[in-house]
């Protein structure tokens, strides 16, 4: 017989592995299909990246009981740097502006998916089926049926609400129809970590530079979560220049503000690109995180984006459940009220962090000096800079119950 389930998330990565975390304390049966184990070096979202979390991020692991386990090695940020590579002016921002001690937290994305995958275990209605490759869906506005393989057999089971949390080259977008805008900044992320000879007492820098930011975050242990921009083709030469010698133009790029880099772990690489969903419902089924919108990593707002379309899914799905026996998970009453809440949040974000990446790779003279304008504009007028600070927090709309530290 097929099982049928309330919700069937498709990609149990850092969004959809945070919605089941989510969902199952209401009691609703849900089940998380993630194709690729969390122990295979090959796993896609919870790899070396170091993660910048916003304050309000923070607050919804925090009512969703993981960020107890994340803790003990997040790292909290206290102040962050900006500036051009090499034009004059920096702006500094403190988190006192915003009347906070701290930003948020930088968390490796692996320590955060082992904190998830304990949380997992914990839920009887919640099923993680793993590896299991999702590979057909036949949507219904009543139900959903969801084939995918595991153990090189073919499987099926139902649910009321489909949700594509399968990152950017989402199956679930593809098998809805749903369209999507692209873009390719023909930049390439390197990330790495490093140690600096200096400690960095808390402090983020983000400097840009014409093939994008090169971005340095603190971490722990006195090390450093390097992210670097390069275009595209000069990615694969990046990879493999030897150690010492990617040191030495890490730091000609960053300056003397951590002293020397001493020690570099594991390079990974990313190309990127805007991936943005023209809808992200329909009836029976939604798309979040990055199947909805995959984002520039400048401003690193794209999981904490992700987080917050949980907190809103996860809002409206409870005040449904009070429904008892007539609740309707996927009507679509209630996911045109979740798409019309996340709307203002995902085209504020994504405007955000695709207008940094276009502004700062343009090489003109006049976007040069409009650039260090506004960076000197910026660093003397406190209300631009506050200004800055929030939307570097992410955008604040109307605050889901989780976001605002409540429990759902
Ligand atoms: C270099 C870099 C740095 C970043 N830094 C930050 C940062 O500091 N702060 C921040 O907020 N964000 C940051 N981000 C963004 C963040 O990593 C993403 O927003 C986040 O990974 C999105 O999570 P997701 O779960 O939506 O998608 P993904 O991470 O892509 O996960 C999708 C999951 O779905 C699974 N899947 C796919 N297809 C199927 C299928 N058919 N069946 C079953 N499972 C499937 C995949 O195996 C995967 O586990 C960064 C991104 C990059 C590239």
């Amino acid at each position: 017989m097929t099982k049928r389930y309330d919700v069937a998330i498709v990609g149990g990565g850092l969004v959809g592995a945070s919605l089941a975390c989510a969902l199952a304390p209401l009691g609703l049966r849900v089940a998380l299909l993630e194709s690729v184990r969390f122990s295979v070096a090959s796993q896609p979202s919870y790899d070396d990246r170091t993660l910048a979390l916003s304050a309000s991020s923070c607050r919804i692991l925090q009512a969703l009981e993981i960020w107890p386990a994340v803790a003990g090695s997040a790292t909290p940020i206290r102040e962050i740097q900006v500036r051009e590579f090499d034009r004059p002016g920096r702006v500094l921002m403190e988190p006192g502006e915003l009347d906070l001690d701290r930003f948020g937290h930088v968390v490796e994305a692996k320590v955060f998916g082992a904190a998830v995958m304990a949380q997992i275990p914990r839920w009887e209605n919640l099923d993680f089926l793993c590896p299991a490759a999702v590979t057909k869906i036949d949507a219904g506005a009543e139900l959903a049926v969801i084939h995918y393989t595991a153990d090189g057999r073919d499987h099926r089971i139902q649910a009321s609400l489909l949700v594509g949390a399968d990152g950017a080259d989402s199956f679930v977008r593809q098998s809805l129809d749903i369209e999507t805008e692209k873009h390719d900044y023909r930049q390439t992320a390197i990330i790495c970590n490093i140690t600096p000879e200096q400690d960095h007492r808390g402090r983020a820098f983000e400097c840009f530079t014409l093939t994008g930011p090169f971005a340095v975050m603190p971490h722990v242990n006195g090390r450093c979560g390097l992210i670097w921009c390069v275009s595209t083709d000069q990615a694969a030469l990046m990879m493999e220049m030897p150690e010492t010698e990617f040191l030495r133009e890490a730091h000609r790029r960053f300056g003397n503000h951590l002293g020397k880099f001493l020690k570099i772990g594991r390079r990974s690489s990313y190309p990127l690109r805007l991936v943005r969903a023209l809808e992200d419902v329909r009836p029976g089924a939604v798309i979040l995180g990055n199947a909805a919108h995959a984002i520039h990593p400048v401003g690193a707002q794209g999981f904490n984006l992700g987080l917050r379309d949980v907190a809103v899914l996860a809002e409206l799905l409870q005040d449904e459940s009070r429904k008892g026996a007539d609740a309707n998970y996927g009507n679509i009453d209630l996911l045109t009220r979740y798409s019309d809440w996340r709307k203002p949040d995902q085209a504020g974000t994504i405007a955000y962090s695709d207008g940094l990446a276009r502004i700062f790779s343009n090489p003109t003279r006049l976007a040069a000096a409009a650039r260090t304008a506004g960076i000197l504009a910026h660093a003397f007028v406190p209300s631009l800079r506050r200004q800055l600070a929030v939307r570097s927090m992410g955008y604040r709309g109307r605050t889901p119950r989780l976001a605002a530290g409540e429990p759902l």
